[in-house]
């Protein structure tokens, strides 16, 4: 099994960190105001588009690259034909199941403003700190009543250092708590010096021990995420919250969560999310023509989870 892949010429990808220097902007997918997810009471989640990892389960896949793509939801659409008028390279074709050649579309991005039904999205775009800054303080009120805040999510958040780092600065003077979810493959220098004095909790994936496994279904080796990991715990007071993704057949072999709980308990862990299968991605990946290596399409089922909470059973794994 390899990495998910893209047929068209794609633009070469940020560097992790590197991105974004004071002042500039972020390549954002949405801004999810009022979520119950990720993190304690009211929250805004902010998604970042760009990941260094290339994991084949991505549950976000409109996330995965640091560039703008095109979106195209085959239940929203109806066949009008508006799109292919619209198009100059000729990209678009209503008898392809896939309707878009990603080898010629140029991603101009002129067929979304001629779709009456909202069947074709563009997924990313740029934004400054003073927009994001804006769109997180309309909830200001609400976080203050539900001891919430904003959780910044992706992708990875962390290919933006710099850019999270003026703006989380910016939301630690105004009262407002900030979360992270990260990958952890990342500047370690860089996170503590940019990141962490402004972050009031971490929530960060441990997908694998197995550096081999890692890499076969990440494109990455693992031992820069867990070092990470472990020097957090000795860096931070705030919480450091270990979150594994259960993607059946893949991360939860029972190997693979044996090594994990005993890796958690190695270093006086005792709390761990467990993020269940969600098969939802797989058409998204489809609608953003990504090439899938793995495409379950059912949620766990009942004996995989009683295994899993076996594995897990002295540690606090809250609603899981
Ligand atoms: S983004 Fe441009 S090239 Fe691609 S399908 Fe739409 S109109 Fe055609
Ligand atoms: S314009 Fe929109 S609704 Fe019409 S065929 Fe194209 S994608 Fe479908």
């Amino acid at each position: 099994m390899t990495t998910t892949k893209i047929r068209q010429k794609l633009p070469k990808e940020p560097q992790q960190g590197t991105h974004a220097m004071p002042g500039a902007q972020a390549m954002i997918v949405d801004l999810k105001r009022n979520s119950l997810d990720d993190g304690p009471g009211i929250r805004t989640l902010v998604f970042f588009k760009g990941c260094p990892l290339r994991c084949v389960w991505c549950h976000n896949p409109e996330t995965k690259h640091a560039y703008p793509e095109l979106a195209f939801d085959a239940k929203l659409c109806i066949s009008c034909g508006d799109c292919v008028q619209a198009c100059k390279p000729g990209a678009i074709d209503l008898d392809d199941p896939k309707r878009i050649n990603r080898q010629t579309c140029t991603r101009c991005m002129e067929c979304i403003d001629v779709c009456p039904s909202g069947a074709l999205k563009r997924a990313g775009r740029l934004y400054t700190t003073d927009e994001v800054f804006a769109e997180i303080m309309k909830d200001e009120p609400f976080y203050r009543y539900s001891s919430g805040g904003v959780t910044f999510s992706g992708g990875e958040p962390t290919v933006y250092m710099h850019f999270l780092s003026e703006l989380s600065a910016r939301l630690k003077a105004a009262g407002v708590p900030a979360a992270i979810e990260t990958c952890g493959l990342y500047n370690h220098g860089l996170f503590e010096k940019l990141l962490l004095p402004y972050l009031d909790m971490i929530l960060f994936d441990i997908k694998f021990i197995d550096p081999f496994m890692h890499k076969k279904y990440t494109g990455s080796t693992n031992t820069v995420i867990l070092r990470n990991f472990v020097k957090l715990q000795e860096k931070t007071d705030i919480p450091v919250i270990p979150r594994v993704p259960l993607i059946p057949g893949i991360t939860t072999t029972e190997e693979n969560l044996v090594s994990i709980a005993n890796f958690l308990d190695r270093n006086g862990i005792k709390k761990v999310e467990l993020l269940s299968y969600n098969p939802l991605w797989t058409e998204k990946s489809a609608g953003l023509g990504h090439e899938l290596d793995y495409d379950r399409k059912k949620f766990m089922d009942k004996g995989e989870i009683v295994m899993i909470k076996q594995i897990f059973k002295d540690f606090d794994t809250g609603k899981f």
